[in-house]
């Protein structure tokens, strides 16, 4: 397999995360054909969707009428049962300013401060999309159910990887080594489930 997939995403970890992902069972896959919309200059499409679902084939259908080429995008967040779901769609920018990681883990961490153990469960929400430039699309998601600690804990990962604490384990996710973190998250479930419409669709 020699084709190229494009990246719907302007965040460079995230990338780094679908690399790492996708090259173990996409072993036909180039890494360096794996490439990020920023590095394409893509312009970032209105994510005015009210589903990951809808935000994900949004950055997909964009990037795949910009480039002529098979494109992905994921959109992902974390849901909070006590707070009804949120921020959901809205975790990149929960304090205000998009993609200010701390400032959005400082709020949460504030307006949870008062909830007990027991009823701070969450998870992490992974929608995976891909669409063609002749308009094939397919979306898979993924999760991964955890609790939320009392304090940041761990340097690895992104965003709320410090806070979320996987079912079944002590450590957070950002104290988890990136292949431990991939091997269970919703973004390395949703995009394994791609894999087999993916090698279909570039031909492997
Ligand atoms: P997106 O780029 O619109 O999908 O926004 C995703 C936001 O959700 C990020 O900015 C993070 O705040 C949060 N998020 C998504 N996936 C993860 C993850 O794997 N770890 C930690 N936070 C995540």
């Amino acid at each position: 397999m020699t084709a190229r997939l494009v990246l719907a995403t302007h965040n460079a970890h995230k990338v780094g995360e679908l690399r790492a992902i996708l090259a173990p069972v996409l072993p036909g896959l180039d890494p360096e054909s794996v490439v990020g919309a920023r590095d394409l200059g893509a312009p970032e499409p209105v994510e005015d969707g009210v589903t990951f679902i809808e935000n994900a084939l949004i950055k997909a259908r964009a990037l795949a009428a910009f480039t002529g080429l098979p494109a992905v995008a994921d959109d992902s967040g974390l849901s909070v049962d006590v707070l009804g779901g949120a921020p959901g769609i809205f975790s990149a920018r929960w304090a205000g300013t998009h993609g200010d990681d701390a400032a959005n883990l400082a709020l949460l961490l504030a307006q949870l401060a008062d909830i007990a153990e027991p009823h701070r469960s969450a998870r992490f929400v992974c929608a995976a999309a891909l669409v063609t430039p002749d308009g094939f699309e397919h979306v898979e998601t993924g999760t991964l159910e955890g609790v939320l600690a009392t304090e940041p804990r761990g340097a690895g990962g992104f965003g709320y990887d410090p806070i979320l604490v996987p079912t079944g384990e002590t450590r957070s996710c950002a104290e988890l080594t990136p292949q431990e973190k991939n091997a269970i998250s919703h973004r390395g479930t949703a995009f394994r489930a791609l894999v087999p419409t993916l090698v279909r669709v570039l031909g492997g």
